[in-house]
């Protein structure tokens, strides 16, 4: 039963991230919609929720920053009392050929992508152990298992991502914690919408099932793995990419 959980998502403010807090919130899960800076989408979010019968509140941190993720998980405990749900979600891009990618470029997007992922994950364990249960998803790429040009910072954290979930969930699996990846293909939202109509047609050819994710392929698959039904699947990848990873 999901009803009456609680979950965090992390930059759940807008695509992806908004399609799973909507569909955790479907479910009857609380969601703490954690943001960074768009304050504006994060509510939208909040209100989509609530329009669907969903429990929520929007909480403002930056993942990379430890303080403030220490702080936001003290407040889930101090709003509800438990953490059953953390979907490590936030990410950024900072494309750019290695021989000319700033090393402020590299780190802004290790720092968001990989270090966000191991500082929420440990400050929800904490949680989590204690409870002697959890579900976490953490949101890799195609890109960690392909990798990509120009994207030699973004495949390094998303690939860093998928030890890190095979690590932890042998860690925490005696605790009866599941830890799993998620591997998106080529997802329509604001982070893929920059990409130049060449470049997306040249994506497309290469989806054997011949169209683009919506955010809710991401979402549906999340709901599967925090579900009842998946209590026996850890440290897994798993692909929503049309076949793109083939
Ligand atoms: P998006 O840019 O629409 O959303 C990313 C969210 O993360 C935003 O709400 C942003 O504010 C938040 N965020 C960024 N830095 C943060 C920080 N330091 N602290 C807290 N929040 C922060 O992108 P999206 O397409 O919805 O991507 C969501 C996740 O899915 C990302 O991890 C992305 O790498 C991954 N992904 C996306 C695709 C795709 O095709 N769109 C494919 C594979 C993986």
């Amino acid at each position: 039963m999901l009803k009456d959980k609680v979950a965090v998502v992390t930059g759940g403010g807008r695509g992806i991230g908004r399609a799973i807090v909507l569909a955790l919130g479907r479910e009857g899960i609380k969601v703490l919609i954690n943001y960074r800076g768009k304050k504006e989408s994060a509510l939208e979010t909040l209100e989509e929720l609530k329009k669907l019968g969903g429990e929520g509140e929007i909480y403002q941190a930056d993942v990379s920053v430890e303080e403030e993720v220490e702080k936001m998980f003290n407040f889930v405990i101090e709003k509800w009392g438990k953490l059953d749900i953390l979907v490590n979600n936030a990410g950024i891009t900072k494309d750019n050929l290695l021989i000319r990618m700033k090393s402020e470029e590299w780190d802004q997007v290790i720092n968001t992508n990989l270090r966000g992922v191991f500082l929420c994950t440990k400050s929800a364990l904490k949680i989590m152990l204690k409870q002697r249960s959890g579900r976490i998803i953490n949101i890799s790429s195609v890109v960690g298992l392909k990798g990509n040009i120009g994207q030699a910072n973004y495949a390094s954290a998303k690939a860093g991502i998928i030890g890190f979930t095979k690590a932890v969930a042998r860690e925490v699996a005696s605790r009866g914690i599941t830890v799993n990846a998620i591997a998106p293909g080529f997802i329509k939202t604001e982070m893929t919408d920059v990409l130049s109509e060449e470049m997306k047609k040249k994506v497309l050819d290469e989806i054997p099932l011949g169209r683009f994710g919506d955010p809710e392929d991401v979402a549906n698959a999340v709901k599967f793995l925090v579900s009842d039904e998946a209590s026996y699947i850890t440290g897994i990848v798993l692909n929503v990419d049309g076949g793109l990873a083939i």
